[in-house]
């Protein structure tokens, strides 16, 4: 008993619609998890956040425990009480962004050490240092430490790191253990190669875990590739249990994942968009810094309800934008993650009703007429 159950509501195709129930309240899936790095989803307070329509974040290892440290935020009281957000939290296991922020990394059967991007200074992470720094900074659902290659990769470093990821996901399991209220998933690797994936979904179903991720993606295979893995992918993985995309995407990433059986993502990319002047709108993708914007009386998106869009015209982000005040990453990141948040409701609602074809065609084609025509 984890404390943590799936319950799946609704079915349309592959698509999905459920619940995720935690101690810390429920999530609704499909559900996007936006990051919050270094204990902030940068720009943004966490009542805000909440207000953009996320049930959960995405908290991450490597940074947490490099600063302030995983001990700190415990002794501190945890991370929900640290950052003061109630709701559930995610965090990754480090892996990932040890292989692509670190220095100095060493692979071995035990972990990875490597230096620190901050300050240069040695930490090792192991599958059992992993599940303590989760547990420390007080996870709801906790991720099993694995390995991945960038790909391309050939196939036999794709089986090895794979084996590798395995083997660690039992010593995740056996570090951490009973925790009631807790939730710990498993990563599928393998990289494009489907009986790859399909070993490693019996690896982790023999193991057991309280739900299931599918890693390894979205590092540079393109869209096209990765949607060819999830053609199958996810159906490798328990269909009673939540699937998790991890760092994932685009709207149209997002979208696609869906619509072949994704119940969970996260990515950097609405928040960190924000503050580079790249707005995500139904009619596509549109940057703030050009000039068309500068005498823009128009908000950015006539039928989105955040902030920004019912408080400010084009021009005013614009100005903003360029003359770097803070209000800019703030009105832009909202937006963006309200965008996000928007498309997972349409998604949800349009599952349940049993018209997410429909929904889908709706999506493509609004996006395809590009952003309105200059003032
Ligand atoms: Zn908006």
């Amino acid at each position: 008993m984890t404390g943590i159950t799936f319950e799946k509501t609704g079915q349309d195709g592959k698509a999905r619609t459920g619940v995720i129930h935690t101690t810390r309240g429920d999530i609704r899936t499909p559900a996007f998890m936006p990051v919050g790095t270094a204990a902030t989803v940068k720009a943004m307070m966490p009542d805000s956040v909440a207000a953009t329509g996320a049930d959960v974040l995405l908290g991450n290892t490597y940074h947490l425990m490099l600063r302030p440290t995983a001990e700190r935020i415990d002794r501190l009281g945890g991370l929900h009480k640290f950052m003061n957000w109630d709701k559930p939290i995610l965090t990754d296991s480090g892996g990932f962004q040890v292989m692509s922020l670190a220095s100095l990394r060493k692979l071995t059967e035990r972990g990875v050490t490597f230096k620190s991007h901050i300050d240069g200074s040695k930490h090792e992470i192991t599958p059992e240092r992993s599940m303590e720094i989760q547990r420390l900074l007080g996870s709801d659902i906790v991720m099993c430490f694995d390995e991945c290659p960038a790909l391309p990769a050939d196939r036999k470093r794709i089986a090895e790191s794979m084996e590798l990821s395995m083997r660690w996901a039992a010593r995740s399991k056996e570090a951490f253990g009973e925790r009631p209220g807790h939730a710990l998933f498993g990563i599928q690797q393998g990289g494009l190669e489907e009986d790859l994936r399909q070993q490693s979904a019996e690896a982790l179903r023999e193991i057991g875990f309280d739900g299931y991720a599918v890693g390894g993606l979205a590092v540079g295979e393109g869209q096209e590739a990765m949607f060819g893995c999830l053609d199958y992918a996810p159906d490798q993985l328990p269909e009673d249990k939540p699937r998790y995309l991890m760092g994932v995407g685009k709207p149209d990433d997002i979208v696609g994942a869906v619509a072949r059986g994704i119940d969970m993502m996260d990515c950097v990319l609405p928040s960190r968009s924000g503050r580079t002047g790249q707005v995500f709108t139904r009619l596509g993708v549109l940057n703030i810094k050009n000039a068309r914007h500068m005498d823009d009386p128009r908000p950015l998106d006539e039928h989105c309800g955040c902030p920004a869009c019912r408080n400010y015209s084009r021009a005013y982000l614009h100005h903003v934008f360029r003359s770097q005040e803070i209000i800019s990453s703030m009105l832009l990141t909202w937006h963006n993650l309200h965008y996000y948040q928007d498309i997972m409701a349409g998604m949800r609602d349009a599952i349940t009703a049993g018209t997410f074809a429909a929904w889908q065609s709706e999506f493509h084609a609004t996006r395809a007429q590009g952003d309105v025509d200059p003032v």
